[in-house]
């Protein structure tokens, strides 16, 4: 069974809709025209939408309580429905190939007429939250044999996502829809293959950005070029990025791309959880081979591995995770990651002649700790929290200070070269400088493991003052790559 790529069209007019159509047409299967955004005067024009698609089409007008748009009453809403199939054409491209009925919209006679022209009905159920029984729910919908049974619900952990996946596996011969919504639902959209849903549903690039859901929804590029969907079979070594809010990283890019590279039959995907444990559970059930761990699972995630490298004991943090045999092995990246990336910037191997301000001290600061110590610097650490600078400069024979002016003339003492660690000025807190109270003189060598946005406000001063900058994207890189030998037992370049 293939899964086939639908775009809800969402705009408020019919030719609007057929030019997003036009921008996503080969990425494409069907088209569900959202009938409930559009402008009332277009409901008239709606008829013709099918053939002028020249793809399949859904028609759907979603109430506000599914969470659609539509206002109106159910009289109103039959008599879109009957307008959409009215004058039924022989030639079946020129109809509606799907209408989209809610499970309790009596719809007798409308359903009729569908049959009659051979239009599929979807019966859909739309939850806010997860239900105890999804087999029983899928069967529940289909009122005749014909029906294709949806359900589409709100997921509230990466758990609920689980349990569509075991219930798939017990209806695997039947036709159905599934859909999970919210942040949690990224990853099984992507694996609806293996869900063994009919329908994969994807919104315009404009659609997400202007309504804020990058973390919940993608589009058909995005599905088909960062994630390469339709070469997802069952086959597909899985593997993904395990963390809060990862569904925009730049992870998936940087080895999705490497596996294209080198060929290779496997995916990796953003997996949102709200805990390392909901994670973990998820991976194994899906056999997923490999992950990255990011903030703030790196330090949480230790004590459900079965094992851990003797560098991420010391620093207390593991970036990465393999399965061998259903075994969990931790590492930690950041540390190679960002040697390379720092010796590439001040284009030398020895910090002996730099004395070096590392501000924070979570789980990056000790990789970046590591680091400078191997490559024998000496270093203050600043931290907001004192304890915590100081249990890793004790554990490095550094200094520490609190992160305040009090401190200042320390900070000076320690500039020449500021490695920045906090996540302070990171997305979305863009205005935030953790070294606001600091004046850059233009000589300090200034290197800060943020990555998004490119320049921060910190590094944006650093700059105009005159010093050399580098942010963290070659850091992300160069982890990544180390990451990658890791998974796929091959280098990434
Ligand atoms: P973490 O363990 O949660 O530590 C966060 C650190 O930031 C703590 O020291 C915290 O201070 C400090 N902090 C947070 N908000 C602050 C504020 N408003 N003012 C001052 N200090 C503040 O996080 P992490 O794993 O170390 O990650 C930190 C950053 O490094 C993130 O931006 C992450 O994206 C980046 N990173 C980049 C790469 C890369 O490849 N480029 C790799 C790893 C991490 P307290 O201790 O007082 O709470």
């Amino acid at each position: 069974m293939s899964t086939k790529v639908c775009l809800v069209l969402t705009e408020k007019t019919i030719e609007k809709n057929l030019s997003a159509l036009e921008k996503y047409k080969k990425l494409i299967d069907i088209a569900e025209l959202r009938v409930d955004y559009l402008n009332q005067s277009e409901i008239l024009y709606l008829r013709n939408f099918p053939e002028r698609a020249g793809i399949p089409c859904i028609l759907t007008v979603r109430r506000k309580s599914d969470g659609g748009n539509f206002m109106g009453g159910e009289g109103a809403r039959m008599t879109i429905f009957a307008r959409g199939l009215a004058f039924a054409s022989t030639n079946p491209i020129k109809n509606f190939s799907y209408i989209d009925l809610e499970s309790d919209f009596d719809s007798s006679g409308i359903e009729e007429a569908a049959r009659a022209f051979d239009i599929k009905i979807i019966r859909s159920l739309h939850a806010k939250s997860p239900v105890k029984n999804i087999v029983k729910t899928l069967e529940g919908l289909r009122r005749f044999e014909t029906d294709i049974p949806k359900f589409a619900f709100r997921a509230n952990s990466l758990n609920d996502v689980s349990e569509l996946f075991k219930a798939s596996k017990l209806i695997e011969n039947q036709e159905y829809i599934v859909s999970v919504m919210g942040p949690y639902g990224v990853a099984s959209r992507i694996l609806s293959k293996k869900l063994n849903s009919q329908i994969v549903y994807t919104f315009t690039h404009e659609y997400i950005k202007k309504n804020k859901l990058e973390q919940e929804l993608i589009d058909p590029e995005k599905l088909e070029d960062l994630y390469g969907f339709s070469k997802i079979d069952n086959a597909t070594t899985i593997y993904g990025v395990i963390g809060k809010d990862v569904n925009t990283s730049l992870s998936p890019k940087i080895h999705n791309t490497g596996f294209k590279r080198k060929n290779l039959n496997s995916v990796y995907l953003p997996i949102s959880a709200v805990s390392p444990k909901d994670a973990l559970d998820f991976a194994n059930l899906l056999n997923i081979k490999g992950l990255s761990v990011t903030a703030p699972f790196k330090g949480e995630i230790i004590p459900l591995v079965n094992s851990i490298s003797e560098a991420s004991k010391f620093i207390g943090a593991v970036n990465t995770l393999v399965n061998e045999n259903k075994k969990w092995f931790g590492y930690n990246t950041d540390v190679d990651g960002f040697e390379q990336a720092l010796i590439e910037f001040l284009n030398e191997k020895d910090l002996r002649r730099y004395k070096v301000a590392i501000i924070g001290a979570g789980g990056a600061a000790r990789a970046v700790a590591q680091v400078v110590k191997a490559l024998h610097g000496k270093a203050c650490i600043f931290n907001r929290t004192a304890e915590k600078a100081q249990n890793i400069a004790e554990k490095y024979n550094f200094k520490w200070a609190l992160l305040d002016p009090i401190n200042i003339k320390q900070l000076y003492n320690f500039s020449e070269l500021i490695i920045q660690t906090t996540n302070a000025g990171m997305e979305p807190n863009l205005d935030v400088d953790p070294l606001s109270f600091y004046t850059f003189t233009g000589k300090e060598k200034v290197f800060e493991l943020i990555y998004r946005p490119e320049t921060t406000k910190l590094l944006k001063r650093a700059r105009t003052a005159g010093c050399r900058v580098c942010n963290g994207y070659k850091m992300l890189e160069y982890q990544a790559y180390h990451q990658f030998k890791a998974f796929a037992g091959k280098e990434y370049l």
